[in-house]
């Protein structure tokens, strides 16, 4: 492969003049090298590394650059950062790591290229192109970083026990790169990560979030979240899925493995969505299958409620991993609130009044629970795949039809409590309750049309029904 043309754009010439001048040896190293050597699309954040000062070499590229872009330094790490035509170049001095027990953070020192590639992370991430006019474009591979790509393997470049053990982040990335690139993690990794797990509990929840979203939002999820059982990190990033995995019998009745089944869940949706937060959706969609699990000699295994009581793991879940406590989490608790309603309704003859409901309780994001439960048929049977699959396009067609029609989706109650107030003569009361619920719940069982010459008529009746007299006739 021709390596000048990664190096295509000016702005490594030109960096490499500016170390020709500071006379220091520098590279560009990790992620761009790789995505190049891989095809990938090219990154917009790259790692520039030089066997003296970054900052100074960063100073001095911002000054030759048009606008002089400004410097951002972060002294405590000994780096700087520049923005220029949509490229984040982050410039670091070579560096030597050495790891102490209980943190992440390592004694760093200056050290030469060799040693700041022996700290990197794996043998695909550790491979550099020489910048300085001599020998412009080179590659570094000291660990035959080259072979790993073409084979597949995420390798670490010293001894894995080490490697993960240093800084066990890596742990994560390293089922991240599996999950992105679709590549294996090779034995030694797998047995030290399983021997090192428990040193993930020094890790900080944002970052663990951080690459699980990552693995989330690969083309296949699911190779990340199998590879994290495999390893047995699993249990403590997410008891609430490994509770999930195994299937029981009693009396010869078995009941599907809700784990595996899941992960076959978050596939499906990733194929139609790249929206973070339905995918999580549909990976939690069943969490509350494992507390609610019961064999009745009657009818055999049933979740009774489990959609429920999987809507309030949500919110300890995203608690506990100290992720948003906002609107996403509302959004993810609805979906696995309502993963059912659409399968029930479609079971039956589909009425109006079913559909309305459904959309009145979904609101705005009934179509992505519809797409969770189309994502949801898992079924091998393709008669029956079929089947499912055309009931859901009769509802998805009636949600449009309705809606259309009675306008459920952002229902505004068609008469207010000022109106009806006023109908009345009456003051803030309980009476104005009773009045809107008889009205929304006529409209939604088709009694009345969504507008308001129908729902004052009923006002009006309803009002008197409950002993109210009307201010004029
Ligand atoms: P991407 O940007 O796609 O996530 P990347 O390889 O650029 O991939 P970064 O997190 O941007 O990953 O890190 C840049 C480089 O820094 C990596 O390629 C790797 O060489 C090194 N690196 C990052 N994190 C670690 C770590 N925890 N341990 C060792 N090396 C690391
Ligand atoms: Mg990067």
């Amino acid at each position: 492969m021709d390596n000048q043309k990664a190096l295509e754009n000016p702005i490594f010439k030109m960096i490499g003049s500016c170390a020709d001048d500071l006379g220091l040896n520098t590279y560009v190293i990790g992620g761009f090298v790789r995505d190049f050597l891989l095809n990938r699309e090219a990154p917009t954040d790259i790692d520039i590394v030089t066997i003296g000062s970054g900052i100074e070499l960063a100073k001095k590229v911002a000054n030759r650059l048009k606008g002089n872009p400004k410097v951002t330094v972060f002294k405590n790490f000994g780096t700087a950062m520049l923005k220029h035509e949509g490229l984040e170049l982050e410039f670091v001095g070579a560096r030597k790591e050495s790891y102490q027990r209980d943190s992440r953070k390592p004694i760093v020192e200056n050290g030469t290229l060799e040693d700041d590639q022996n700290r990197r992370d794996f043998t695909i991430n550790a491979m550099a192109f020489r910048l300085n006019e001599d020998g412009y474009g080179t590659l570094i591979d000291p660990f035959n970083g080259l072979k790993d790509l073409q084979n597949k393997t995420i390798r670490t470049p010293l001894e894995p026990e080490v490697t993960y053990s240093d800084d066990p982040l890596r742990m994560m990335r390293a089922v991240r790169f599996a999950t992105q690139l679709n590549f294996e993690i090779e034995s030694d990794s797998l047995n030290a990560i399983r021997t090192n797990k428990e040193r993930i509990n020094i890790i900080s929840k944002e970052r663990i979030v951080d690459e699980l979203n990552k693995i989330m939002l690969s083309e296949k999820p699911s190779i990340g979240f199998a590879l994290l059982h495999k390893i047995e990190l699993l249990p403590m990033i997410l008891p609430e899925l490994t509770a999930l995995q195994g299937i029981d019998e009693v009396e010869g009745q078995r009941h599907k493995d809700n784990f595996w089944h899941t992960l076959e869940v978050v596939d499906n949706i990733s194929k139609k969505t790249d929206k973070l937060w339905l995918r999580w959706a549909a990976l939690l969609h069943d969490i509350g299958k494992a507390p609610t699990k019961r064999f009745d000699k009657k009818i055999g295994w049933t979740f009774h409620a489990h959609e429920f009581v999987g809507s309030k793991m949500v919110y300890k879940l995203f608690k506990r991993l100290r992720m948003p406590l906002n609107d996403k989490m509302k959004f993810v608790q609805k979906l696995v609130l309502m993963s059912s309603r659409p399968i029930i309704l479609s079971e039956d003859h589909v009425t109006d009044s079913a559909v309305r409901r459904l959309i009145f309780d979904a609101g705005e994001y009934v179509e992505d629970l519809m797409t969770l439960c189309e994502a949801d048929i898992t079924t091998k049977n393709p008669k029956k795949q079929k089947r499912y699959l055309k009931n859901f396009q009769v509802v998805r067609r009636k949600i449009i039809e309705v809606e259309e029609r009675d306008r459920i989706r952002n229902f505004q109650p068609p008469v207010s409590g000022e109106e009806i107030m006023q109908a009345f003569g009456l003051r803030p009361s309980k009476e104005i309750g009773i009045i809107k619920e008889t009205i929304k719940e006529a409209i939604l069982a088709g009694d009345i049309p969504n507008d308001h010459e129908a729902a004052y008529k009923l006002m009006l009746e309803k009002g008197k029904k409950i002993g109210l007299t009307p201010t004029v006739k």
